[in-house]
This record gives C-alpha cells, structure tokens and sequence, in this order.
C-alpha cells in the first residue's frame, strides 16, 4: 500500500520536504511513488488541503 495524492493538490510543496523517504515529486500536481513510499502518513499529516489518503 501506498499513500496517494489526489487533484485538491494545489502544488504547495508541503509535502516534500517532509517525506523520511523522498517518494514525492513535484509537478502540478504532486505524485508519490509507491515503490518507495512506506504509509508512515506524515505527508498527509502536513498537507494544508487534505489531498493525501492512504490508496
Ligand atoms: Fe513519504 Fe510517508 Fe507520505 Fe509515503 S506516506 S509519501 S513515505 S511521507
């Protein structure tokens, strides 16, 4: 399982700096790789729109 970031992403960049893991990339929306991400759930814990969930 991975965490997923869904279209509420503004692009804020929250996110990014916070991963233990670096599985998020930015882009106009920004994506986590799920090969890498380890659901500790700290991005979604950050991100000021809510747009990150467990898949
Ligand atoms: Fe990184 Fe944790 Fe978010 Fe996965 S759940 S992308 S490991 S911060």
């Amino acid at each position: 399982m991975a965490y997923v970031i869904n279209e509420d992403c503004i692009a804020c960049g929250s996110c990014i700096s916070e991963c233990p893991v670096e599985a998020i990339s930015e882009g106009d929306i920004y994506s986590i790789d799920p090969d890498i991400c380890t659901d500790c759930g700290t991005c979604a814990d950050v991100c000021p729109s809510e747009a990150i969930h467990p898949a």
